[in-house]
């Protein structure tokens, strides 16, 4: 009982903060953050609201991600100026009308987010602005830069950069738990996770990304507030497990998710496959591999990724078809389709991604063809490179033929004569009947798989 308050009282610690508290101000020798780090169009916002009269900072992952010596991904900006006064001063802005109204302001090719300071917690969450579950449902309103710092999630993520006056502004105390590298939930965090479930999967995220330790008072109510998750829209949950995904550090946040057990009911990988002795190496590999190219500076598909991710559900689902005695294409297209609606009733993958999904996987097989012209197709295939990829990936976890996937790298590297003695030493008797029945039947065959591609995938 008295342990009951004495948390609560120490949880809300930073939730009972006035109105109209005052910060801790660091100045520039104090964080060394510089001017120039901030995007022009970020200072050039500051600049101009704060000449209009309105008190206007960087704010969020900018300010996170500078005093841990990070590139930021972007610069949002706060004021306290309202959206129709940001706008009234740049004449390239926009007000996007969302939940809540911010302005994109635009500076060449730049875009700024302008939000005005808003008080979440004007009020406790009530009946009135959360669903049955205490989730939330709107937080429209202005308030004091106090508040506006209060309804973030992290200490971390509360913290104002003037780069007008270079100061920092702080009055969660971001900046000391920054510095002992930890996550710490703004007020009780029980509480904010009823709010938002997602803020779950953040702590998990930003814990894993940038290597800071979650808090225990932070980590704790997560075990008893997971399920709420169920709860949460399912486009809003595929964005943040891709932001997930993609973080540049997907491996540590798979591990930190399954750490706190949040991985239940997100993805098959997540789930079961990562110890599934066949399939789990590859979609390690294949979240290794994205964070590689993410740290080299390469672009990545998200449907690359999570048609990995789904590999190994794919294969069991067209084992089990073959076993039922169907041919290999059948086959593979229902294991596919299976695949997805399986993962539809947990996590639905927006459509967008399957065309991309389906033809990676439908290329599979074909990688194990090497005599005829069907190599030439192959290599001739718009997608070649990501299926190769993917086939290659596959090869170095032992889930694919490593001698082919040598082979389809010696193929694209060899001029066309050695291209074709490769396809003739290939070449065997039962092989050389095949190409007499597949020109047979040309037409049927074209672009897909092939019909002897049948016990193929077997190897
Ligand atoms: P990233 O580096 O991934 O962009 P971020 O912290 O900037 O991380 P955003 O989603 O861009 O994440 O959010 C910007 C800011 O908005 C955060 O720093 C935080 O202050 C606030 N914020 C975002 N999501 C929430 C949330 N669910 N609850 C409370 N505050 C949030
Ligand atoms: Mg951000």
């Amino acid at each position: 009982m008295i342990k009951k308050y004495i948390d609560k009282l120490f949880g809300r610690r930073t939730q009972v903060t006035h109105k109209d508290a005052r910060p801790v101000i660091h100045g520039k020798d104090k964080h060394g953050i510089r001017r120039d780090d901030i995007s022009r169009c970020a200072r050039r916002t500051c600049e101009e609201l704060q000449r209009a009269g309105h008190a206007t900072f960087v704010v969020g992952g900018a300010v996170r991600d500078l005093l841990l010596g990070r590139k930021p991904k972007d610069f949002d900006v706060a004021t306290s100026a309202t959206p129709e006064e940001v706008r009234s001063v740049f004449r390239r802005s926009r007000i996007i009308g969302r939940r809540f109204q911010i302005v994109h302001v635009l500076c060449g090719a730049e875009t700024v987010e302008t939000s005005t300071f808003r008080a979440h917690f004007a009020r406790e969450p009530d009946a009135e602005n959360t669903d049955e579950h205490g989730r939330m449902l709107s937080d429209n309103v202005f308030g004091t830069q106090a508040e506006d710092a209060m309804r973030r999630d992290f200490t971390v993520n509360a913290l104002f950069y003037d780069p007008v006056k270079e100061e920092v502004w702080d009055y969660v105390h971001g900046m000391k738990d920054l510095k002992a590298r930890k996550l710490v939930m703004i007020g009780d965090a029980a509480t904010r996770y009823r709010e938002d479930p997602v803020r779950m999967l953040r702590a998990a995220r930003l814990g894993a990304k940038l290597g800071l330790e979650i808090d225990s008072r932070t980590r704790a109510p997560i075990a008893t507030h997971k399920h709420l998750l169920e709860n949460v829209p399912q486009a809003r949950l595929f964005e943040e497990i891709l932001k997930l995904l993609l973080s540049g550090n997907a491996v540590e946040c798979v591990r930190v998710l399954r750490e706190l057990e949040l991985h239940h009911g997100l993805l098959p990988l997540l789930d079961t496959a990562l110890e599934d002795p066949e399939a789990g190496p590859f979609a390690m590999a294949a979240l290794r591999a994205t964070d590689e190219r993410l740290a080299e500076g390469k672009p990545v598909s998200p449907a690359f990724l999570l048609a990995a991710l789904l590999w190994g559900q794919v294969e069991k689902n067209l084992r089990r078809f073959e076993s039922e005695g169907q041919a290999t294409i059948p086959a593979l297209h229902a294991a596919m389709h299976e695949a997805l609606d399986v993962q539809r009733d947990s996590l639905a993958i927006p459509r967008r991604f399957d065309a991309t999904m389906k033809e990676l996987w439908l290329m599979q097989p074909r990688f194990l063809q090497r005599g005829g012209q069907r190599p030439h197709r192959l290599l001739e295939h718009p997608r070649f490179r990501a299926a190769y990829d993917f086939f290659a990936l596959r090869a170095a976890s032992a889930n694919a033929p490593q001698e082919a996937a040598a082979w389809w790298e010696r193929f694209q590297g060899v001029g066309p004569d050695e291209r074709e003695r490769m396809l003739v030493s290939d070449e065997t008797g039962p092989k050389k009947k095949r190409r007499r029945r597949r020109g047979a039947r040309k037409k049927g065959a074209e672009g897909t798989l092939l019909p002897d591609s049948q016990g193929a995938s077997e190897e």
